[in-house]
C-alpha cells in the first residue's frame, strides 16, 4: 500500500436497494483513536486521529490520516447513515439519492444486455491474423479469410436438436460439427472457428497426451482434442478430429479448428487515422470471456448455478452461483497482492482482480465453493452434499475449461475474497468473490 496508514476500505453499491455500504477496517491498537467522517453528495471523508508520543504532559499531539472516497452515485446527505460496529471495523450504510424527474427516466439498461464479448465480428472487421499468445507465431494463412461472421450462440445447436427430437445426446452435438467452412472465420464468444485449410501449414499439433487417452470406439466418431502451437507447445485451442481408414492404416483427420480467444492474440489493422500498414495486436483478460459464457447461460437456460470442470482431469474445480452481474465495488486493499503470477504461460503474465485505487469497478458477484479442497470421503460435509446435488440436477449448467483456466479462475476468486471484510467473506457454505467484467 502506498500509504501505510491508509485504512482498508471495501465499498459495494447495491442498486436494488438504492444503498451503498462502506466497510472501513480499523487498526488494532491500545491507544484510543478518534474517528470522524464527513458526508458530501459525491464524496465521503473518513479521518482518524490517534495520539502520538507526548513530548510534555501539557501538549498532546495527534497523528491524523484522512481518506477521501469518491462516489459515483449521489448519496442522500440529509438522511442519517446507519453505522454498525464490529470487532474488525465499522460498516457505514449510505442511502443513494433518487431523483425526482420531470420527464420519464431513460430505461435503465442492465449490463447483461449490452455486454458484448471482446473480438466479436463487428469489432474485428480489420482482422489480420491470430497468433499464439506465448511465442507469437502466426496461426492463420495470410489473407485467406474472406469473411468473418458471428456465430449463433453455443446453445443454438442444443436447441435445434431439441426441436427436431434428435436421437443423439444433444449435449455432445457441438456447433463446430456443422459449420466449419473454408475461407470463412466464425466468431463465438470465446473462440474463433476456422477451417483447417485456413490454418498456416504445420503451425498446430494435436495434444499427444490427450489423443492417447481417447477411446474412439465410444461416443461420437468426431472428437474435440486439444491443439498446441507447434513451435512452443502452448495450448491454443481444440481441433475436431475423426479417424479415417486409408490404405489399411488409421489416419487422423482434422475437420475444424477452434482457437481460444484467451489463449491467442489477435492482429488487426491500425486505427482509422493511423497508418493502415501499422497493425495492432490485442488481447483481453480471460475473465471477460468467462463472464460472457456465464451471462449467456443465464439468458438461455435461466440458470445461475454452474459447475466448472477441468478438461483434462475431468474433475469439478468450482461450484458457482452467479449472484449478480451489475455489482459495483471499490477497494484499496488489493494493492499488495493485486498482480500475481499465474500457472499457464499463455494467458497473461500478470493477472489482477480489480484496480485497487478506490475506483468503482463493474463486477460479477459470485458465490463459490472450491471443489479442490473438499474431501469427498466425508459425506457429512455440506459442500460434498451440495456437489452431489448439483451434479444430479440438470438445471445446473456445466462449463468445461482447460485445467489451467479453472485454476486461474479459482485463484482469482480467492484473491477477490481476500479483500472482503471477514463478516462478508461467506454466505452460508459459499465463499463470496467477484470477477471483473471489463477484461
Ligand atoms: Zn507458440
Ligand atoms: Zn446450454
Amino acid at each position: 500500500m502506498e500509504n501505510k496508514n491508509e485504512l482498508p476500505i471495501f465499498a459495494e453499491i447495491l442498486p436494488n436497494v438504492k444503498s451503498m455500504t462502506v466497510s472501513v477496517g480499523l487498526t488494532r491498537s491500545k491507544e484510543e483513536t478518534l474517528y470522524e467522517f464527513g458526508l458530501y453528495p459525491l464524496k465521503f471523508i473518513f479521518e482518524s486521529k490517534s495520539p502520538t508520543k507526548t513530548i510534555s504532559k501539557s501538549t498532546k499531539t495527534f497523528s491524523t490520516s484522512k481518506l477521501e472516497i469518491p462516489l459515483i452515485q449521489t448519496v442522500e446527505t440529509s438522511e442519517q447513515p446507519i453505522i454498525t460496529n464490529s470487532n474488525e471495523g465499522i460498516d457505514i450504510k449510505l442511502k443513494l439519492r433518487t431523483f425526482v424527474r420531470k420527464r420519464p427516466p431513460k430505461k435503465d439498461i442492465s449490463i447483461s444486455e449490452t455486454y458484448q464479448a471482446p473480438f466479436n465480428s463487428t469489432k474485428i472487421s480489420s482482422f489480420k491474423n491470430i497468433l499464439c499468445s506465448y511465442c507469437k507465431k502466426f496461426l492463420v494463412k495470410k489473407n485467406t479469410l474472406k469473411k468473418i461472421l458471428d456465430m449463433p450462440s453455443e446453445h443454438w445447436a442444443e436447441l435445434v436438436d431439441c426441436w427436431m427430437c434428435h436421437q443423439e445426446d444433444y449435449k455432445h452435438a457441438k456447433i463446430g460439427d456443422i459449420i466449419a467452412q473454408e475461407n470463412i472465420g466464425l466468431v463465438s464468444n470465446s473462440y474463433f472457428l476456422l477451417h483447417p485449410n485456413n490454418i498456416e501449414e504445420d503451425s498446430l499439433k494435436v495434444d499427444e497426451e490427450e489423443l492417447h487417452e481417447i477411446d474412439w470406439t465410444k461416443g461420437m466418431s468426431k472428437k474435440w482434442i486439444s491443439i498446441n502451437c507447434s513451435r512452443c507447445f502452448a495450448s491454443v485451442g481444440d481441433g475436431l478430429y475423426c479417424k479415417s481408414k486409408e490404405e489399411e492404416k488409421d489416419e487422423l483427420k482434422l475437420l475444424a479448428v477452434k482457437l481460444n480467444k484467451y489463449m491467442t492474440l489477435v492482429e488487426m489493422e491500425g486505427g482509422a487515422d493511423a497508418d493502415k500498414k501499422e497493425s495492432v495486436i490485442q488481447k483481453y483478460k480471460f475473465t471477460a470471456f468467462l463472464a460472457i459464457d456465464f451471462l449467456e447461460a443465464t439468458k438461455v437456460h435461466a440458470t445461475y448455478r454452474f459447475i466448472v470442470k477441468g478438461k483434462k482431469l475431468k474433475q469439478p474445480y468450482l461450484l458457482i452461483w452467479l449472484f449478480g452481474w451489475d455489482s459495483k465495488i471499490m477497494t484499496n486493499v488489493l494493492e499488495e497482492c493485486n498482480s500475481f503470477k499465474i500457472f499457464s504461460r499463455n494467458i497473461e503474465e500478470d493477472c489482477s482482480v480489480v484496480e485497487s485505487n478506490l475506483k468503482i469497478c463493474d463486477v460479477m458477484k459470485i458465490l463459490y465453493i472450491d471443489c479442490t479442497i473438499i474431501n469427498q470421503d466425508t459425506d457429512d460435509d455440506k459442500s460434498v452434499r451440495l456437489l452431489e446435488q448439483w451434479r444430479k440436477d440438470n438445471t445446473v449448467e456445466h462449463f468445461i475449461y482447460q485445467d489451467d483456466i479453472c485454476l486461474e479462475l479459482l485463484l482469482l476468486l480467492r484473491k477477490s475474497t481476500s479483500c472482503l471484510p471477514a463478516s462478508k467473506k461467506y454466505m452460508n457454505e459459499f465463499l463470496v468473490g467477484f470477477m471483473d467484467m471489463n477484461g
